[in-house]
């Protein structure tokens, strides 16, 4: 078992309050590590360390700053194989998919390190005569990243990586459920030589440790990544400071297949998207919306490949292992039971299996018979359910998907440009997908719409988040 402990100011140490977190392995159900309890104390040295740090690591060129990037890069790239076992192992990730969230997250790093030399400011004409106008792009200050458990390593580095990079410095908390890679990974920043308090790592429960700092009048951005309610706390949180939040929240994304799609290729795509980490990816398949005229074969296939997913020891690398912990798993059931009592239809799964016999597993499953009213095809499920509702056309389709408080991704099967079209235009989604799995790119822009959040991560706009303007005004 292993002991972990927080990272601040360049020195690993526990908590004053001497409790810990215990670290369950979701599919042996056994304790693997543990982590400090951190609370508000621990929160204002970790913050204290960053605000001390920060103007220095500013003063560095973004060139300089890229360097440690690569460095880290290198370091997960050199532990990737025990990096992915103990990914595996704390949130019960297939170990095939777990090595390739490490390998991304390297990636990551390395992205964003291209983008020191990249990244500008602007010259604004004046109307004054012998006047210059510049405005200036300047790291925020000190960022505090609240980070998930469905990929906690990958949405660290999608934190760390963008602030680091613009000369912010940086605490970050991941979810007490999978704290453990990223404490492995602090061990990797330490010997990068990282100046101390440029990135910090905490732990703790959101209720403490998670509060205390982004109520911090020192905290300059709070970047979540987790549930609605999550968010909602956050924004309450962060009012009295008016500091700034850049909220990824959760989806419910919808599925649009048309009469004309290829259903060899939608229903790979659409059933690789609703199993992936067992169901609890935030863009992935949450609902879909197929055309009356091809209902019946797509459900005949989508059945028979569903009915064929495989589940069991994440490091036998079947397609899925088991929900995270008892609590989704109870949330799936009674949800799925809910969705029953109003007339959905299990056409297979819709119960737990007898084998294995650890891990919170649920069946893979597919509903018939969904309408919009139903629970089911509004709120997230995160679980390896998928609705499918039948739909008139193309044009019911659109305005039942828009038809949410979510607006995270969306995806379209077809091969008409017409249809393809007026969907890339009339969805309400921050993404969209056409012909292809739910998954976006590190290049992307993931930010969703109404209530999946506020900003986004990734790519050039994901960078400016960390940044903020400074006009300057030169008579000379
Ligand atoms: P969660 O909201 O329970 O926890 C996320 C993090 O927030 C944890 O570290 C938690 O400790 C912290 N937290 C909770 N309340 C807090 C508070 N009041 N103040 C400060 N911190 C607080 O989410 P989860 O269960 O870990 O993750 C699943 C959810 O995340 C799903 O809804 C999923 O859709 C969403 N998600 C979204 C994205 C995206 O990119 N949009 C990506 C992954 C997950």
């Amino acid at each position: 078992m292993k002991t972990y402990q927080q990272y601040i100011d360049g020195k690993f140490q526990g908590s004053h309050s001497k409790d810990m977190i215990e670290v369950l392995n979701p599919y042996t159900e056994k304790v693997i590590a543990t982590v400090p309890n951190g609370d508000a104390e621990d929160a204002a040295k970790a913050l204290a360390a960053a605000e001390k740090a920060q103007g220095l690591w500013a003063a560095r060129t973004a060139s300089d700053r890229a360097s440690y990037l690569k460095k880290m890069a290198a370091a997960i790239r050199a532990n990737r194989v025990e990096l992915a076992k103990t990914l595996a192992e704390e949130q019960a990730k297939i170990i095939g998919l777990a090595q390739v969230e490490i390998d991304v997250t390297a990636d990551y790093f390395d992205y964003y390190a291209g983008w020191a030399t990249k990244y500008e400011g602007e010259v604004i004409q004046s109307d004054r005569p012998g006047e210059n106008i510049l405005l200036l792009q300047q790291p925020i200050g000190v960022v505090v990243g609240i980070c998930p458990w469905n990929f906690p390593f990958f949405v660290m580095a999608r934190k760390v990586a963008p602030s680091l990079l613009t000369g912010c410095t940086t605490v970050i908390k991941p979810s007490s459920e999978t704290p453990c890679t990223t404490f492995d990974f602090a061990k990797l920043v330490h010997e990068t030589g990282l100046p101390a308090g440029v990135l910090n790592f905490v732990s703790g429960r959101g209720s403490t440790m998670g509060n205390a700092l982004v109520k911090s009048p020192v905290t300059s951005l709070v970047t979540l990544t987790g549930s609605v309610e999550a968010g909602q706390q956050i924004i309450k949180a962060t009012a009295e400071n008016i500091t700034k939040t850049s909220l990824e929240l959760g989806g419910k994304a919808p599925v649009i297949v048309c009469a004309d799609a290829d259903l060899d290729l939608t229903v790979k795509a659409v059933v690789g998207s609703r199993v992936i980490y067992s169901g609890q990816v935030c863009n992935c398949a949450e609902r879909v919306y197929v055309d009356a005229k091809i209902a019946d074969e797509f459900m005949d296939r989508m059945t028979k490949a569903m009915a064929a997913v495989t589940y069991g020891d994440p490091f036998n690398n079947p397609d899925m292992s088991c929900q995270i912990n008892r609590e989704q798993l109870a949330k799936i059931e009674a949800m799925v039971a809910r969705a029953k009592q109003q007339g959905a239809q299990v056409l297979t799964g819709g119960e737990r299996p007898s084998e294995p016999k650890t891990g919170a597993f649920y069946k893979p499953t597919l509903l018939g018979g969904c309408n919009q009213d139903m629970e089911i095809m509004r709120k997230e499920i995160f679980g390896p359910v998928l609705p499918v509702m039948r739909v008139s056309g193309l044009d019911e389709a659109i305005a039942l998907a828009n038809d949410c408080e979510y607006g995270l991704t969306s995806s379209i099967f077809t091969n008409n440009v017409t249809s393809m079209m007026r969907a890339v235009n009339e969805l309400k989604f921050g993404e969209t997908y056409v012909n292809r799995e739910h998954f976006e790119a590190l290049q992307g822009f993931h930010a969703g719409w109404r209530k999946s959040g506020i900003g986004g991560a990734d790519g050039k706009h994901g960078l400016f988040e960390y940044l903020q303007s400074h006009v300057v005004y030169i008579q000379h």
